[in-house]
Formats: C-alpha cells, sequence, structure tokens
C-alpha cells in the first residue's frame, strides 16, 4: 500500500521508527505518544495542554 504514515508522538514528535508510540484515543481523535512521554499524560497532563486540546482537563493521578 502507498499511503502507509508514520506516527509521531504528540509531545515530542519523535517518529514510530526512533521510539515505541502507545496509541491512544480521545475526544474521538486517535493520537500516539511515545513511553518516555506517557508518563507525562498521566502524572502531568497539564504540561501536554498546548499538545492535545483538553489535557489540562484531565484528573491528574498524584504521585507519591
Ligand atoms: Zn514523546
Amino acid at each position: 500500500m502507498s499511503n502507509t504514515q508514520t506516527h509521531h508522538c504528540l509531545n515530542c514528535a519523535r517518529s514510530e521508527k526512533d521510539v515505541p508510540l502507545v496509541n491512544l484515543t480521545f475526544a474521538g481523535q486517535p493520537h500516539w505518544i511515545c513511553t518516555q512521554c506517557l508518563p507525562t499524560l498521566i502524572h502531568k497532563p497539564y504540561l501536554l495542554a498546548n499538545k492535545l486540546a483538553g489535557a489540562e482537563n484531565f484528573p491528574v493521578t498524584p504521585e507519591d
């Protein structure tokens, strides 16, 4: 197929060729985030608010 698409991390923009990417869906849209940025999405989603619209409203999992 000629329409293969390379996905990129929504935070650091590294491609799936360089890092493992995790697929997620939010607001009906698919997104990809790498495993290094995933903890940020979990613990400090507000840091991604300018990259993932609505992330500032995510519930924050407290770090202990
Ligand atoms: Zn990343």
